[in-house]
């Protein structure tokens, strides 16, 4: 496998390495060892410190938003999120089948069910066109409500995800949705720093929500974000990830079944420093991208790059192999020389507990399973 082979070499000669090249790993060159000391000789370790609410301003700048909320990680946040639109027990939520776990099952939490729909294959992220497709032959509106004419069920949310850091079309897919009544909330948990038409990845639904887990670009360790325009959303947010508890001077009063959702500080410490990072990793990875664009010129391994209106932040960057059999063996070859690379996700729809959901063809997701390579994208 001669693609395989100058990649390895590629590989090693970047990260200047003999030993294993990991997908991705964290760096931390910057205050993280100061602020967490500061959160320890403070005492205020856990659920309340300066920390968490300084991670929360850091991420209102970061990402143009007028409230950000610290919770506990990507997944409860997006969870919460779709409650907060209005998603319930009962409901269909439209997403893409090309993603992470966690996508679907903050649906599923929710008691709602996920309907796969089709990406684009340049964005790898939801299709405005899919979407548009099943809600001109399933959609119908009443009293400012969508459902599901098939299924009776009410569509309550969208759910697109910006895969790898790489921008969906978001603004034509709130354009579709804002038609049909649907509430947006953008699954960014790979996507911090990222934009589209110049404006930051989720800013654009009525909620975004953000993963700060290990393997992102930047890590609280565990956490998430979530992000909004809208104050009310923004409080409601804090105060469910909070157990629904009312300000009080002394009295416990909680008059909603909410969640312990929060970030711990230790952890907020620890992003509080990161973020601080997270122009110079962009910068890096971005770098890396175009050594990476220019060495697969001449090969028939294509690397992928951001579509035209799209500044991706390059978290993990990615191959496109010619068929299902040359990824593999592209695959066992890397892997087998301690250069870490892994396929894209499964789709959703073949995990047994999404097997019986709604979906569409799913042509380009299907391609894309069949060929996608996460490369080793670590900031060197
Ligand atoms: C990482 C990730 C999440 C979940 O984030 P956690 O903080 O790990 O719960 C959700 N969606 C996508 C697409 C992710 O990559």
């Amino acid at each position: 496998m001669e693609s395989a082979k100058e990649t390895i070499a590629f590989v090693r000669e970047f990260y200047d390495t003999k030993g294993f090249i990991p997908l991705h790993e964290p760096r931390f060159r910057g205050n993280e060892r100061k602020y967490l000391m500061e959160t320890i000789d403070s005492t205020f370790v856990s659920s309340v410190g300066a920390y968490v609410d300084k991670f929360e301003v850091m991420m209102q700048g970061l990402t143009s938003t007028k409230r950000a909320v610290a919770v506990v990680n990507g997944t409860a946040g997006i969870q919460v999120s779709l409650r907060l639109v209005g998603v319930q027990p009962g409901d269909e939520v439209l997403t893409q089948a090309l993603t992470f776990v966690a996508t679907a099952n903050a649906i599923a939490y929710n008691q709602a069910s996920p309907v796969f729909l089709d990406v684009d294959r340049d964005t790898m992220g939801l299709s405005p066109t899919a979407v548009a497709d099943f809600l001109e032959e399933f959609g119908v509106i009443r009293d400012g409500i969508c459902f599901n004419k098939m299924t009776g069920k009410r569509i309550s949310a969208c759910l697109p995800m910006h895969t790898f850091g790489f921008p969906v079309r978001i603004d034509q897919l709130s354009e579709i949705c804002e038609k049909w009544c649907i509430p947006v909330v953008e699954d960014a948990a790979e996507s911090l720093g990222s934009l589209y038409k110049g404006k930051p990845t989720g800013s654009f639904g009525k909620l975004g929500v953000f993963s700060f887990n290990g393997n992102k670009i930047v890590t609280s360790g565990g956490g998430g974000a979530i992000v909004s325009n809208n104050l009310d959303y923004g409080e409601k947010a804090k105060y469910l990830t909070t157990t629904a508890k009312k300000p009080h001077t002394y009295e416990y009063v909680h008059d909603e079944l909410g969640y312990n959702y929060r970030m711990p500080n230790l952890n907020a410490a620890l992003a509080c420093a990161q973020l601080e990072s997270l122009d110079k990793f962009i910068e890096a990875k971005r770098k890396l991208a175009e050594n990476y664009q220019e060495f697969f010129k001449n090969s028939d391994v294509q690397f992928r790059t951001e579509a035209k209106e799209a500044e991706a932040n390059y978290w993990l960057m990615c191959v496109q192999l010619n068929d299902r059999k040359e990824r593999d063996a592209f695959l066992k070859y890397t892997n087998e020389a301690k250069v870490m690379t892994r396929p894209i996700w499964k789709l959703m729809y073949k995990l047994p507990m999404y097997e019986n959901c709604l979906r569409d063809h799913q042509k380009n997701a299907e391609f894309l399973e069949d060929r996608i390579v996460n490369i080793p994208s670590s900031v060197k």
